[in-house]
């Protein structure tokens, strides 16, 4: 039989499961749910609440989801802090500790790989491998504010992977975060960055969460932006503004668009332009976000004062846009290169 994947269940999923399979009183459900997620036990021994024999039987029909540090490395320049994070198999995602005014934010991974293919990202090199568990993303969480020595004020999803591309699992994963039984962490205090996969945008909308949605949309007309961005090719820029009207509509939540600047292909004061009317009239944000270069990739940053001019060009035409202060420039380069490089040294390699 198959060992339960307990850390990956959502309360009332747990509650399921241990009035169920195990035919306990609901209670222990609740008291297990906070062993995992606020105790953070990581071993059934510790849930000394818990009788010996209903211990024993855990260990024989549950699994608890071991997220360790596998590198930690440290900016001299802001004390940023990226891990590379060891999964049970082996696998390794990054995640990064940023410090804030308002507190430490924390970028965590959702897929080990990906598959949206697009130009200028490193974590799409190798493609997708698989899809993180709840309780992998949950223990990203754990294990950061581990070494961190404190908690999170915020949360972005933003590292390795698509999130909307293991869409039932990240939402379960939010759940849990939320749930006051849980971690507890608002998701006002969550931002989710997609590609832009427009149905689940939608389906997203629906429920009403709170949370902040990220659109990476680095170009403003369909060349552009097919060209560097294969998943415009299925959801094009009418398509996509459609929904992050729609979500804008339905939650209330200022939608934050990104674009990374690549010399050449998206930094013109022509590019600029078309971005300030393609956003006209909406209630967002834009980030700038000059790209870090990615050796196998070939792409380039504009210098300083073409970023510059950009924004301003932006602000000009009424738009309210923001260079991306850089943190931790000094430790490991763009989102994805740290998994690459340590493909060497044992984490099974990205393909
Ligand atoms: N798949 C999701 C989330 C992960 S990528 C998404 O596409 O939004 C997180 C952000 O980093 C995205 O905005 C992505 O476009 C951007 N990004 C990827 N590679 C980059 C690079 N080399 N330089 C700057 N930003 C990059």
């Amino acid at each position: 039989m198959e060992k339960a994947d307990i850390a990956s269940m959502t309360l009332p999923r747990l509650t399921e499961w241990v009035t169920g399979e195990l035919g306990e009183p609901k209670f222990r459900a609740g008291q297990l749910y906070r062993w995992l997620h606020q105790k953070r036990a990581g071993s059934f021994a510790e849930m000394t609440d818990l009788s010996a024999a209903l211990r024993a039987r855990l260990e024989q029909t549950a699994f608890l989801t071991a997220v360790t540090t596998r590198r930690r490395l440290e900016s001299r320049l802001d004390g940023t802090v990226k891990l590379l994070l060891e999964l049970p198999d082996r696998h390794c995602v990054e995640t990064v500790l940023m410090r804030y005014e308002h507190g430490l934010s924390l970028c965590i991974s959702t897929q080990v790989g990906c598959r949206m293919g697009c130009k200028f990202c490193a974590s799409t090199l190798g493609g997708l491998v698989r899809n993180l568990t709840p309780a992998e993303m949950l223990g990203e969480v754990y294990e950061a504010e581990r070494q961190a020595g404190e908690p999170i004020a915020s949360l972005v999803l933003m590292g390795i992977g698509e999130p909307l591309d293991n869409y039932r699992n990240v939402l379960d994963f939010l759940t849990i975060l939320s749930s006051p039984e849980g971690r507890g962490l608002s998701l006002r205090h969550v931002s989710l960055s997609t590609c832009g996969l427009c149905d689940r945008i939608d389906e997203l909308a629906e429920l009403g969460l709170g949370l902040t949605l990220s659109i990476s949309l680095h170009a403003a007309d369909d060349e552009t932006r097919s060209g560097i961005m294969p998943v415009n090719r299925k959801y094009n820029i009418a398509r996509l503004m459609k929904s992050c009207k729609n979500y804008f509509a339905k939650t209330g939540r200022r939608i934050s668009y990104e674009y990374a600047l690549i010399a050449g292909v998206n930094d013109t004061p022509a590019h600029a332009e078309a971005l300030a009317s393609l956003l006209a009239g909406q209630n967002c944000h834009i980030n700038l976000i000059p790209v870090n270069p990615v050796a196998e990739r070939g792409t380039r940053r504009p210098d300083r004062s073409a970023v510059r001019r950009f924004a301003d060009r932006l602000n000009a035409l009424g738009q309210n846009a923001t260079v991306r202060r850089e943190l931790g420039s000094d430790i490991a380069a763009a989102c994805g290169q740290l998994r690459r490089a340590e493909a060497e040294n044992g984490c099974p390699a990205p393909n």
